[in-house]
């Protein structure tokens, strides 16, 4: 790869698996990279920690920020063979204490992050315990960047330019709640977002009720189950559907599926709209995160909407500022790491000027056909990001293919495909074994043949 002839000073912002592969693709390109990392070590949202906040909801902006929403039982909900980096296949090491299920513990995707971090060389590129305060656009086209170091001596903010500034901050620590529920407000009992659950022990003989049925959710409220006296999943999700006719779970006869809840009463009581009412002590928001980046000065080039980063073309580059500032990691329902690794490449590239942006306007163009047809189609502005949504615009991988093209790279592999497709429909036939029990191994022959070319 020719290295550009006048490489970008690039500060990337987070050393999560997304900042991570930022760094390794914009290093590999020749630029000059710093990743400001607030935490201690690498890895982002998989370094667990038992800590919780003070504010079990989240919703105190000053609140100490615990970057963990794991759960201590958490396996990954993927299938490691489609859940790697590409070029660097998450696959068992056969080094001693590790876990090598196809869906291994969260200790394990730690792990893996780290040998990557370690094989590319990028640990020297990371300043730890550096929390980025500040990103502006200065005069001259250049990038302002304030931080400061956490931790111990705080002393004050150090500012430095940088011709591109890349943001990899996540999205999981800014919990979302469901705030427009009836009565919840004169509600007496305890309220906690799933950010702030580690184990069920605290749950011991208690009725809880859980909102929501995301892939968390979905773990949580069988763990929950076996400590608590009685669970009750509330959703409003389209999917929850079968379940809610099913009411009462097959396996665990203290866990319960209702639609949303109607009212939370002054008594304790909880009520849904199926009729049915429980005398709850907890109730737990499985609801999802909000986009934040509160360090982001663009005097409104970009804008936070319901959960909808705007503008960005392909989710990534805002149209009036490109290529200067940039988004790793904002899709969902997606394979993460593969899809973080496509947009890298892709911006390492265009920073390089080896692939070329549309013009301001041709980009201004795109997001607004998006935004028109999201809205015909009726999905909310909040799921924008939602790659693999049923209701979206995008056929099968559309938009990593597209990645993959703009960067010279090949399409996403049918078994990667099939794999991800086929987990998600054993997720839901099968959510009690989907990651013990499989019948997908011809794929997986086929994900290992295909590794061979990265593993001599
Ligand atoms: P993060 O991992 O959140 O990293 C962001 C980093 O930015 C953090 O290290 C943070 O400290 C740092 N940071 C933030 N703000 C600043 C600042 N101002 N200054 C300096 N540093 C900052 N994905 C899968 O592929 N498989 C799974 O099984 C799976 N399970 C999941 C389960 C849970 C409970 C959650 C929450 C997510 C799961 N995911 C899973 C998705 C996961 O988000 C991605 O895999 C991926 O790790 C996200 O990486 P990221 O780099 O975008 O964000």
């Amino acid at each position: 790869m020719p290295l550009p002839s006048t490489p970008k000073k690039v500060a990337v912002i987070g050393a999560g698996a997304a900042g991570l592969v930022a760094a390794r693709e914009l290093k590999k390109e020749g630029h000059n990279v710093e990743v400001f990392e607030r935490n201690t070590r690498l890895g982002g949202c998989w370094v667990y920690s038992p800590e919780v906040e003070s504010d079990p909801l989240g919703l105190d902006p000053t609140r100490k920020i615990v970057e963990s929403s794991l759960y201590a039982s958490l396996r990954t909900n993927l299938p490691r063979e489609v859940m790697g980096f590409r070029d660097f296949p998450f696959i068992p090491t056969g080094k001693v204490n590790r876990d090598s299920r196809r869906f291994p513990v969260h200790q394990e995707v730690l792990r893996y992050l780290e040998d990557f971090a370690f094989q590319f060389g990028l640990n020297e590129l990371i300043r730890y315990q550096t929390e980025v305060r500040h990103v502006g656009l200065e005069t001259d086209g250049k990038w302002m960047v304030k931080y400061r170091r956490v931790g111990g001596d705080e002393g004050s903010d150090v500012a430095k330019t940088y011709d591109a500034v890349v943001v990899c901050n996540g999205h999981y620590t800014e919990p979302r709640v469901a705030d427009n529920i009836p009565g919840i407000d004169l509600w007496p009992g305890r309220q906690i977002h799933s950010h702030n659950y580690r184990t069920p022990e605290p749950y011991q003989d208690q009725v809880v009720v859980l909102i929501g049925l995301s892939a968390s959710a979905i773990d949580i409220c069988r763990d929950i189950a076996v400590s608590a006296k009685e669970v009750h999943v509330a959703s409003r999700s389209e999917a929850a559907g079968i379940l809610q006719k099913l009411g009462k779970h097959p396996v665990y006869d203290n866990l319960w599926f209702h639609p949303m809840i109607e009212k939370a009463h002054e008594d304790g009581r909880v009520s849904f709209q199926d009729g049915s009412v429980v005398l709850a002590d907890v109730i737990l928001h499985c609801t999802g995160y909000k986009q934040h980046f509160p360090f982001l000065h663009t005097n409104g080039s970009v804008n936070v909407d319901d959960n909808r980063v705007e503008p960005l073309y392909k989710h990534v580059f805002p149209p009036a500022l490109a290529p200067g500032i940039s988004f790793i990691g904002l899709p969902l329902l997606v394979l993460p790491f593969f899809l973080f690794e496509l947009q890298s490449k892709w911006v390492a590239g265009v920073l390089s000027g080896r692939i070329s942006l549309p013009s301001k306007e041709k980009m201004m163009e795109d997001v607004e056909a998006l935004y028109s047809e999201l809205e015909a189609k009726g999905v909310p502005k909040r799921h924008t990001h939602r790659i693999h949504d049923a209701k979206r615009l995008f056929g099968p991988f559309e938009y990593e293919d597209w990645l993959a093209a703009e960067c010279g790279c090949p399409p996403a592999e049918e078994w990667r495909k099939g794999m991800f497709y086929g987990t998600f429909v054993r997720l839901i036939k099968q959510t009690e074994t989907y990651r013990d029990e499989w019948d997908d191994e011809d794929l997986v022959l086929q994900a290992y043949e295909d590794f061979m070319q990265y593993l001599s």
